[in-house]
């Protein structure tokens, strides 16, 4: 398209992948009729270019996301995790600042899968995975530790305020609606937590997983549904 005028002239050609409109490249000049049919073409095939450049780009960064996330429930995976935990260890100690992890690991999973199948079980998974992301502070990291077991990383929280989180989630799985697909409602889970934080129990990153999991394993002696610190 092109438009002139005493104003100068204007020309833009649409980003196009098939049917979608990407965005508009546009060229503008002070002289009037400054663009002819070979300008014209020559953005229409910068534009296209450009079209196909910012469609790759948006594909790999998808991919690249989705490399990141567990398949099931779209927290991040285990591997991330630990890329995550180090990074923001890192930052928390250069920056003096506390920083918190909980593990979660449900309650007598194994009984939802020998009760009502596995395919229930891995929506159990998923809401259990969407009650977490919807009940932790911005700026928490979540991801899928394994199997039934959910880390939280809380960059800035010391073992109270993570304490604090763990209690709003324990409250969240009961709050959580269950049914199956034929409408029967399905008991909510509890889950057992473990926290350690940064600097009071652990010195590490790796620390700070080992006494979250220790804490986890104390919460789950104790009985069920509690929470245990470092
Ligand atoms: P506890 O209270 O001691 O934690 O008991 P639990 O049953 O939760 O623990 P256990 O480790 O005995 O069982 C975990 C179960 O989680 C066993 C495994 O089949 C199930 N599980 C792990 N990953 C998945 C999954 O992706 N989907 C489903 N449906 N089940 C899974
Ligand atoms: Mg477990
Ligand atoms: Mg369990």
């Amino acid at each position: 398209a092109m438009l002139g005028g005493p104003t100068g002239t204007r020309v833009g050609a649409p980003m196009m992948i098939g049917e979608d409109v990407l965005g508009i490249l546009a060229v503008a000049c002070y002289r009037p009729n400054a663009f002819g049919e070979d300008d014209i073409v020559l953005l229409s095939n910068v534009a296209q270019q450009a079209a196909l450049a910012v469609d790759n780009a948006r594909h790999h960064a998808t991919v690249e996301d989705q490399a990141r996330r567990d398949s099931l429930t779209g927290v991040f995976n285990n591997k991330h995790l630990h890329l995550q935990l180090a990074e923001t260890f890192a930052r928390c100690r250069a920056e003096n600042r506390p920083l918190s992890v909980i593990m979660v690991d449900i309650d007598h999973f194994k009984d939802y899968n020998d009760t009502y199948g596995h395919v229930i079980g891995d929506e159990v998974l998923r809401r259990v995975a969407q009650t977490i992301e919807e009940r932790v502070p911005p700026g928490s990291i979540v991801g899928r530790w394994g199997g039934e077991e959910f880390t939280i990383i809380l960059p800035g929280a010391t073992a109270e305020g993570a304490y604090a989180v763990a209690e709003n989630l324990r409250r969240g799985m009961s709050e959580m609606p269950l049914r199956t697909g034929s409408n029967r409602s399905i008991p909510t889970p509890t889950i057992s937590q473990g926290i350690a934080a940064y600097p009071n129990n652990a010195a590490s990153d790796d620390e700070l997983i080992l006494l979250a999991d220790k804490a986890l394993y104390k919460a789950k002696e104790t009985g069920r549904s509690g929470i245990m610190t470092a």
